[in-house]
């Protein structure tokens, strides 16, 4: 089987899929091919891959040459992918790309619908991104900040730290959590899902209790959604705390589902003009009804920010731990003599295919 790096043609994306320390690993099994430049915005050349043992070849040669094609983002448009090849990218939880990329003949293995198992950890790609984007939504929402998050003792008179609030501590907002406190903040977390309580507090952070009834765990480890009366309680209680906050981390999220508004017009109201907020959720509604998306959007003195591709700021590392992911991957899909086996009754493979026959046509999938 050969195997296809591309070169990301999504607009501000600059990772890559696999960088060339996974190549070097891949290519024990099975041949490299890069398009050309593919490494480029992540800081990693074409020299580097072929070094580790690719091919580097154009935008043309890629797509009718390689079997498999790896890539972060799936193309805008399905009809330059090559009939009877495989794409591995993000775009599982969109039934319309892969349903675009079957009638292409593609066949389509979504990253997202890996499984949130201890076997799949490895190839986890929603973790590794969600603790980048849990970093990074504190060093934009420091920058966007008028006041400090540490304390600071100065001859000049003292500055206290800021107070920051995590509502959602799954990964990213733990990792938000985690930051905002090696920067000085005082921390606080939310979660509807019980067991993230041990988990704030075990990062030195306050877990905040709205007096509210919440459902909380849903299927497979994550919440459930809210009834919309549920939803208005828990905001008007939220409101409360987020109040004495100046930055608010935001990254609450039902798979498959908008965004639960934890955050509306009035909760804004009642902070003080300079706080912030980072809408991690943005790219699913926002968790304020105020986002909207890549874009910083001031009320009442307050600026709410819904970035939808923090990672990609943070490309060189962001990189390296997504291909170490897809490596995982392809190690647990490709044998040593580089056959691809898609196997529907493994729970990782079966995961992938759910919803689509390994069509017919791809003949790799025998
Ligand atoms: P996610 O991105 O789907 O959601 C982020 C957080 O928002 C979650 O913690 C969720 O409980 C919370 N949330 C949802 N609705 C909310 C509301 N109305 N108010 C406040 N918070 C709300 O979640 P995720 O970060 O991808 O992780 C989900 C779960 O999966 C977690 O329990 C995590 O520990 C678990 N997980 C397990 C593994 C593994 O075992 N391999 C790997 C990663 C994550």
């Amino acid at each position: 089987i050969m195997v296809g790096v591309v070169r990301e043609a999504a607009p501000g994306e600059r990772r890559v899929a696999l960088t060339p320390t996974d190549v070097k690993r891949v290519a024990t099994r099975t041949r490299v091919l890069v398009e050309q430049g593919a490494g480029e915005s992540a800081g990693y050349s074409d020299a580097h891959y072929v070094e580790a043992g690719a091919r580097i070849v154009d935008a043309a040669q890629i797509r009718t040459q390689a079997d498999l094609l790896l890539a972060v983002r799936p193309p805008a448009q399905p009809q330059v992918l090559r009939r009877s090849s495989a794409l591995i990218s993000l775009g599982g939880r969109d039934a319309a790309i892969t349903e675009a990329l079957a009638a292409r003949g593609v066949l389509h293995l979504g990253l997202e619908r890996i499984p949130r198992t201890t076997r799949a950890q490895s190839m986890d790609v929603l973790s590794s991104q969600a603790s980048i984007s849990g970093y990074a939504s504190v060093i934009e929402g420091a920058r966007l900040l008028d006041v400090l998050l540490p304390m600071l003792t100065t001859a000049a008179g003292i500055v206290r730290p800021a107070k920051m609030i995590a509502l959602g501590a799954g990964v990213a907002g733990l990792q938000a959590i985690a930051t905002a406190r090696r920067l000085g903040a005082v921390v606080h977390g939310f979660d509807v899902r019980e067991a993230a309580r041990e988990q704030v507090e075990s990062l030195g952070a306050r877990f905040v209790f709205p007096e509210v009834e919440v459902s909380a765990e849903g299927n497979g480890g994550y919440a459930a959604a809210q009834s919309d009366a549920q939803q208005e309680q828990l905001r008007r209680a939220l409101a409360a705390h987020v109040a004495q906050m100046q930055l608010v981390i935001s990254s609450a999220q039902i798979p498959g589902k908008r965004a639960p508004i934890l955050i509306d017009k009035q909760t804004v109201h009642g902070m003080a003009p300079g706080s912030v907020i980072v809408d991690l959720a943005a790219e699913s509604g926002g968790n304020s009804s105020l986002t909207r998306a890549d874009e910083i959007v001031e009320e009442n003195g307050v600026r709410i920010y819904g970035p939808t591709n923090l990672p990609s700021l943070m490309a060189t590392d962001a990189s390296r731990l997504f291909g170490a992911n897809v490596r995982a991957l392809l190690e647990h899909l490709i044998d040593a003599d580089g056959r691809l086996h898609l196997d529907p009754a493994d729970d990782i493979t079966g995961a992938l295919l759910a919803g689509q026959a390994a069509t017919p046509t791809f003949p790799l999938a025998a």
